[in-house]
């Protein structure tokens, strides 16, 4: 949100410098417009009409001024550039915190670039347009804005469940209290969810009773008896966090000196505050069964890492003229790193065929456990027999079994 102000605060600076110039080139043109006509009316009463030393001293003044005051217009419209400029870079900043770190990198290099041209042709349309919208749809959920997600859902003449959009309602509440620091809506959240998030080992209610009670601890000796009381929530994690209950519980000896200046100040380390709003984030997204991040935005900051060299590759078919090398279907012409942030399952690449194995080519595990893709064992089957290639067991075709990745 802070982006989007500081956006805003550059846009009205521009328009503020862009008014402001515009007026002065006004007046500068309108009094060098009434300086040029007076000189014109001496001109034509006097009636010279012979070039002398005064007259030609006039018109260079005459010259000098105009060329003053462009000079000037200039420099002050090169001004405004350098306010344009900012307005970009503050879009920058906002689009990085809302997708991605590379889509600035990727729109600096690639604003003037055709980047319909790296596109699959007719890929939106009818059931693919709808399911992008609902994908749009769902990440606005997530990010809790509301008001344009349902505004979208009636553009799109979506027609989502209100059960889909409750969870996300919820947890941007919680997380929105968590933020202002206050525990209560996740603390009773995860006392109801107690078992669900015991059984995926997650240590969030410990969490949040933990900052409860450094809280506490940060009030002195007045919360004492508070302190104490409130220990009594430490009971059911005695098993898993034994350790860190002894470190809390220790701290209270320094009570009176106060937490700040005993050997428990990282207790008060305010990091804390931001580690609960990522520990409730995921735990709550893996109960739920989603995903931490929005698939949206994982998609997006791949796009904009792989579009460059895609646009480097599709110049290079082009002027090579060796088109129908890249038919856009399932595979992309060349490799592209996305980064180990984009790792979520293992590839198998056949060693036989040398390709990567999809869904209509998956790896199979034949009898004697050497792995190879479907389209090389159909290869390989002579008659009704199969012989692998590696050790070489003779076997049935029909015995191999898919793997799943
Ligand atoms: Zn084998």
């Amino acid at each position: 949100m802070e982006q989007c102000v500081n956006v805003e605060r550059e846009l009205d600076k521009v328009l503020h410098n862009f008014s402001g110039y515009g007026q002065q080139c006004d007046t500068a043109l309108e009094e060098l417009l009434q300086y040029i006509k007076g000189l014109r009316e001496e001109l034509t009463q006097a009636g010279e009409m012979e070039l002398s030393g005064t007259l030609s001293l006039v018109l260079s003044q005459c010259c000098k001024r105009i060329k003053d005051t462009v000079q000037k217009l200039a420099v002050h419209h090169k001004d405004i550039h350098s306010s344009v400029s900012r307005v970009g870079k503050a879009i920058d900043k906002f689009c990085c915190s809302c997708f991605s770190d590379s889509l600035p990198t990727l729109l600096s290099q690639n604003l003037d670039s055709d980047l319909g041209s790296v596109g699959i042709e007719g890929c939106w349309q009818a059931e693919s347009q709808r399911l992008l919208s609902e994908v749009m749809v769902e990440h606005f959920f997530r990010q809790g804005v509301l008001d344009v997600a349902e505004e979208l859902c009636q553009e799109a003449g979506l027609c989502i469940d209100p059960s889909q959009r409750e969870p996300f309602v919820e947890l941007n509440r919680i997380l929105e209290a968590l933020k202002l620091r206050d525990l209560r809506p996740a603390l009773q959240w995860a006392v109801e969810n107690r078992e669900m998030l015991m059984a995926q080992n997650s240590s969030l209610e410990f969490k949040l009773h933990s900052l409860s009670f450094i809280r506490l601890l940060m009030g002195g000796t007045a919360n004492q008896r508070e302190a104490l009381q409130y220990a009594k929530n430490f009971q059911p994690f005695a098993g898993n966090h034994q350790k860190d209950i002894q470190v809390l519980m220790g701290s209270l000896v320094y009570l009176r000196q106060g937490i700040e200046n005993s050997p428990y100040v990282h207790l008060l380390d305010s990091n804390q505050w931001s580690d609960i709003c990522d520990i409730f984030t995921r735990d709550a997204c893996s109960l739920l069964g989603l995903s931490v991040e929005s698939p949206l935005s994982v998609s997006f900051s791949a796009g904009c890492v792989a579009l460059p060299a895609l646009i480097n590759i599709k110049a290079v078919i082009e002027q090579r003229q060796c088109m129908g090398v890249w038919n856009q279907k399932d595979e992309l012409p060349i490799e592209v790193d996305l980064g180990k942030r984009c790792w979520y399952h293992s590839v198998f690449a056949c060693p036989i065929l040398r390709q990567q194995t999809t869904e209509s080519n998956p790896p199979m595990k034949l009898v004697c456990g050497h792995i190879i893709s479907k389209d090389a064992l159909n290869k390989m089957i002579n008659g009704s027999k199969l012989k692998c290639p590696y050790c070489p067991m003779e076997q049935v075709p029909a015995d191999a079994k898919q793997i799943y990745f």
